[in-house]
């Protein structure tokens, strides 16, 4: 069996600090906001280079406490992808405001910068670019919009932790960058988990704010907040984890790029990087027309496959009273009718990158 993402051997690889943190955690017994969340929030901030990493509960939670703390609300129009995952528009929903879709770039499936410039009404209030798949988008482009039109810029980086534009990483370049520590994401917790990193003073502390109960003080609340705290267990692993999240993305690249090399001359469209983009491979999507039969070519032997995503965003019944069209988006429908994800993760062997590429091979050849 082929998974599409193997947690268990990255544990046994890392098995004595983790569970020596973990154990050091139930020794102490100090289960929130404690020091393993500070020391986090400080080793990220440094390893990202911002100056504030506020951790949260989840991914969800950090774009919805990013765009709360930025003021977004209702009446606010916020400008997104389609071909993403629901929580980015979720997030949206939840303060509030309405999602503009705009139609991908076919090649990278981020935001088409060239055509968000059109969907700009005097309510946007932001641009909520996704970094999809562990690629970059034209973030320089779109940071330039916003300052073009006096928008804020919110990144969903709940795919690209340690992907960069450049020499800077994602999540930088906006008011706030958003992550989640779910287990299967690039750094990953063992239950869910998220951040924001921001460099400007007043939103972390607002960010910290809305994430226990809209308190400053112990007993004094402000404003109604959230409980969307991490805890000190996740936190103790993830600080386990963050020291090899540089070697990690290196393995999902080899093997991302293994794939791509033995795929070359297949009818599929392989992953394309963008010059400036350091590609995290969070996930290794085809485009390609026979979807159905070689998912099923790979299934009979064994081998994990996934759509991301089956359905864009403005076609889901949740999402289409909170949301607008700007302009057609057929790149967003014909990707998500086309796409296939294949098993990528650092501990994948060549060998059975190559066994999977077979399989493709027999079916598209
Ligand atoms: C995973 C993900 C989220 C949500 O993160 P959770 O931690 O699962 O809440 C948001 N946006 C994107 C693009 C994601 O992939």
């Amino acid at each position: 069996m082929i998974p599409m993402v193997d947690l268990h051997t990255q544990y046994q690889s890392l098995k004595a600090g983790i569970d020596a943190g973990i154990q050091s955690v139930l020794d102490n017994t100090h289960f929130i906001l404690g020091e393993n969340v500070r020391a986090l929030e400080a080793e990220i901030a440094d390893y990202l280079g911002a100056a504030h990493a506020v951790s949260c509960a989840s991914g969800t939670d950090a774009l919805h406490l990013a765009l709360l703390a930025a003021g977004i609300g209702p009446g606010d129009e916020v400008i997104t992808t389609p071909f993403t995952f629901i929580a980015t528009a979720e997030a949206i929903a939840y303060v509030g405001a309405t999602a503009v879709f705009v139609d991908i770039d076919p090649a990278t499936f981020n935001l088409d910068v060239n055509l968000a410039e059109a969907a700009i009404t005097d309510k946007t209030r932001a641009i909520l670019p996704v970094h999809l798949f562990g690629q970059a988008c034209d973030i320089p482009a779109l940071s330039a919009l916003c300052e073009k039109h006096g928008l804020l810029l919110i990144e969903d980086c709940a795919q690209s932790f340690g992907g960069k534009h450049g020499d800077r990483f994602t999540g930088t370049f906006g008011a706030a960058g958003c992550y989640s520590f779910f287990p299967s994401k690039n750094l990953g917790a063992f239950g869910d988990g998220g951040l924001v990193t921001t460099n400007d003073d007043a939103l972390a502390d607002r960010l910290r704010m809305y994430r226990n109960h809209g308190s400053r003080k112990q007993y004094v609340h402000e404003e109604i907040g959230y409980n969307s705290r991490l805890d000190e267990l996740q936190a103790v692993i993830l600080r386990q984890k963050l020291p090899h999240i540089d070697e990690f993305n290196a393995g999902r690249r080899r093997v991302a790029h293994r794939y791509s090399r033995n795929l070359a001359d297949l009818p599929v469209q392989t992953p394309a990087e963008s010059a400036d983009a350091y590609h995290v491979y969070h996930q290794y999507t085809l485009l390609l027309d026979d979807r159905a039969a070689v998912q099923e070519a790979l299934r009979e032997q064994d081998i994990a496959s996934a759509v991301y995503y089956p359905i864009p965003l403005h076609k889901q019944e949740a999402i289409i009273k909170h949301s607008k069209v700007a302009q057609a988006l057929p790149v967003a429908e014909q990707t998500a009718a086309r796409c296939l994800s294949l098993p990528v993760y650092p501990e994948l062997s060549d060998d059975n990158v190559d066994r999977i590429t077979e399989v493709i091979r027999r079916v598209l050849a």
